[in-house]
């Protein structure tokens, strides 16, 4: 049994019905169309949306959505931590990502950071997510060996740091776009934590209905064995259609109530795989959906090649999350950089991007 945790008006773990959530993919600073689709995400049955926050103006448009909307708000904060201190008093909870605590202010500790960030949370009545993401892990655990994956023994850390400083309203999520990947480290980390409540959900699971697939592979053993508290499905579609991420999400637990879960065997994994971000407020260009949507498209002809493209809206995320992949392409505001592994192979606008991953991929054939 998991602790309970508030995140304003809903509890979660210690056997409360499992929370399904979202998050906005609107620029935070237009706060009207971040309000209203908090609140569409919220009347479709989002327990929590989360909202990105990353400037001061971000930080000045969330206390307008707060009054517009009813929903429970989690703020993301990425590296901003000391944003904190002004989102606090108009969200639900603040979810920090413990990879990008390395990157502003280099000469305040990551201890020192997240002592700062709980003692906000504390004040405001606050929760705390530690999400850990498999393409941002903190630089020093990501290439020593050790008994259990960076991922876990990062959450691990930061859950025994939160722990010494008396703080228990906090839950953790590891994910990453690897379903099995994101399967075996929440198994590993519930079984060495079981008392903390878990977020779970695979990022840049793509478009659907491969999105949907990907999310219920990890997602559906693990509820099934009784691991996690709340779920995201992150699906790469257009705002309009972004409440189809709460509908994957409550089909997940229909399919696991009923006993209905997926088989492994429906996922080949020597097929073509394109991983896409769900977008979110940094998505550099409007254009970022129909980008990777005309990925798949053009590629369908390479769809037996055992090839991993991986498509990524930002330059937030965009640069370490496309290392993995064979082919990647992250997006800028008029540029998209092509990467094969982690050697840039150029930037191209969006109209000449497609047919330049189309020669990198007959490269290969
Ligand atoms: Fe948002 Fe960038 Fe992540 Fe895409 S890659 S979800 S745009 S932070």
């Amino acid at each position: 049994m998991t602790r309970t945790i508030k995140i304003g008006t809903i509890l979660i773990g210690g056997g409360h019905p499992v929370a399904v959530q979202s998050m906005c993919a609107t620029k935070t600073t237009d706060y009207l169309a971040t309000a209203k689709m908090c609140q569409h995400l919220y009347e479709h049955g989002a327990a929590v949306v989360r909202v990105a926050v990353d400037t001061p103006q971000d930080a000045t448009a969330l206390a307008k959505i707060r009054d517009l909307t009813d929903a429970n708000l989690s703020v993301d904060l990425q590296e901003n931590y000391r944003l904190a201190e002004t989102v606090a008093p108009f969200v639900e909870k603040i979810r920090y990502n413990p990879g990008h605590l390395h990157h502003a202010e280099p000469n305040v500790s990551w201890t020192e950071k997240v002592r700062i960030l709980v003692n906000i949370a504390t004040r405001y009545d606050c929760a705390l997510r530690i999400g850990v993401n498999c393409g941002s892990l903190d630089p020093a655990k990501k290439n020593d060996v050790a008994e259990f994956p960076p991922m876990v023994r990062s959450a691990l850390e930061h859950a025994d740091f939160l722990d010494s400083l008396k703080f228990d309203q906090y839950c953790v999520s590891l994910k990453g776009s690897d379903p099995f990947a994101v399967l075996d480290a929440n198994r590993t980390f519930a079984r060495l934590r079981p008392d903390v409540p878990l977020h779970l959900g695979v990022t840049e699971a793509g478009m659907p209905p491969e999105g949907i697939v990907k999310s219920r592979l990890a997602l559906e053993p693990l509820l099934a064995e009784g691991i996690g508290d709340t779920i995201r499905v992150s699906l790469t579609v257009p705002n309009a259609r972004k409440a189809e991420e709460i509908d994957a999400g409550r089909e997940i637990l229909r399919n696991v109530e009923m006993g209905t879960m997926i088989s492994p065997d429906e996922w080949q994994s020597n097929r073509l795989n394109i991983i896409s971000c769900p977008s979110c407020a940094r998505v550099e260009n409007e254009k970022f959906i129909e980008l990777a949507e005309a990925v798949r498209e053009a590629t369908r002809f390479a769809a037996e090649l055992p090839l991993t493209i991986a498509v990524m809206g930002c330059r937030v995320n965009g640069p370490g999350e496309t290392d993995d992949a064979d082919l990647g392409l992250w997006c800028g505001p008029s540029r998209v950089n092509l990467k094969r592994k982690e050697t840039l192979l150029g930037s191209f606008s969006y109209d000449e991007i497609v047919p330049n991953l189309i020669e990198e991929i007959r490269k290969k054939l």
